[in-house]
Parts: structure tokens; sequence; C-alpha cells
């Protein structure tokens, strides 16, 4: 069986947002807490791949809720990662506006 993907053979949910039908995954998800990231693996989840949705239920939204509520102090991670943080402070290159620019150039 796969890390990252457990299929299951769940009769097929369809997306609530797009009406595709949905897949049974278990997926990863990650958290900013103020200035700390932690990042929840094994979460089973219904994922459309149609427009990149993932949703849970009720008992997976629960431990979840409960996790990130406790401040993730009641688990032990099972593993932590070195995280690089890149900034694009400096790396926007902004176009002079032109007549054929669309909504997001500010006009003047
Ligand atoms: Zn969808």
């Amino acid at each position: 069986m796969s890390p990252e993907t457990n299929e299951t053979n769940l009769s097929p949910v369809a997306c609530p947002r797009c009406g595709e039908t949905m897949r049974s995954a278990t997926v990863r998800t990650a958290i900013w807490r103020d200035e700390s990231l932690f990042v929840v693996e094994d979460i089973p989840a219904q994922v459309c791949d149609s427009c990149m949705e993932q949703f849970y239920d009720e008992e997976t939204s629960d431990a979840l809720r409960r996790l990130t509520e406790e401040g993730f102090s009641s688990l032990r991670p099972k593993k932590e990662v070195l995280v690089p943080i890149f900034s694009l402070q400096g790396q926007i290159v902004r176009r002079a506006p032109s007549a054929e620019d669309g909504a997001f150039t500010e006009r003047y």
C-alpha cells in the first residue's frame, strides 16, 4: 500500500463544488499557527481531481480540530523536516500599464 494514496472501494461521491466524482485518498495538510508550521499526514479525505478540492468527513474534521485547538501538544510528531522558506520580496516583476492589460493592472 502506498503511503501517499490509499484508494478504497467506497461508493463514489460527487464533488459539492464542481459535481465531478471524487475519489477516496489519504492526504496531508499544512497548518500555520502563529509563526510555526505543522504538517498533518494520514488524513482520510475525498479528493476531487477536477477542481483539486479536498473534503473531510465529520469525524476527521473533529480529530483535526482537536489537534489544532490543543496547539499540536496532544500527540508526538511522527517526524520532523527542515522547511526552506522563500520570499517573493523583490522577485515580482511589474509590467508598465498598457492599453491591452486586464483587470489586474492598476490604472492611474
Ligand atoms: Zn470538484
